[in-house]
C-alpha cells in the first residue's frame, strides 16, 4: 500500500520513534509545527476519523490511554495540544489517521 505511515510502521521509511507498542508507533514529525511534534499512530490503517467504527475504535482508545506517558517523555511538561485533521477540508495530507501531540511553548489559538 502507498502509505507514507504504512511505510514508518514497516520500517521503509525511517523516523525518530518516541514510543511503540504492538497497536501503536509515535514519532517526531519532519516538519514540526511546534518546539515539540510528535506524530502518533495506529498500526493498522485506518484513513482518518470519518472511518472510525466500533470494530477500529480502540486503536484510538489505545493511543489516547498513551499520550500523558508519551508527553512526559518528550518533556511536555506544562500542556500540550492534540489534534487530528480530517480531510481536505480539515488539512489533512497523509490518510492514515494520526493524532499530532505539540507543545514546548504557549501555543496560540486555534485556527
Ligand atoms: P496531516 O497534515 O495529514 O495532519 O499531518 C501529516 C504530518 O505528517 C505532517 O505534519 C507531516 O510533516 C508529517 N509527515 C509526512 N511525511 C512524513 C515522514 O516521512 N516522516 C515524518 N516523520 N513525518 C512526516
Ligand atoms: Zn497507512
Amino acid at each position: 500500500m502507498d502509505c507514507v505511515f504504512c511505510k514508518i510502521i514497516s520500517g521503509e521509511i525511517p523516523s525518530r520513534k518516541v514510543y511503540e507498542d504492538d497497536m501503536m508507533l509515535a514519532f517526531y514529525d519532519i516538519e514540526p509545527a511546534a518546539p515539540v511534534h510528535v506524530v502518533m499512530i495506529p498500526k493498522a490503517h485506518i484513513e482518518s476519523v470519518d472511518a472510525l467504527t466500533e470494530e477500529n475504535i480502540a486503536y484510538v482508545t489505545h493511543i489516547f490511554s498513551k499520550v500523558s506517558e508519551i508527553a512526559k517523555s518528550v518533556g511536555l511538561k506544562d500542556g500540550y495540544r492534540v489534534v487530528t485533521n480530517c480531510g481536505p477540508d480539515g488539512g489533512q495530507t497523509v490518510f492514515h489517521i494520526h493524532f499530532h501531540l505539540m507543545g514546548g511553548k504557549t501555543l496560540g489559538k486555534m485556527a
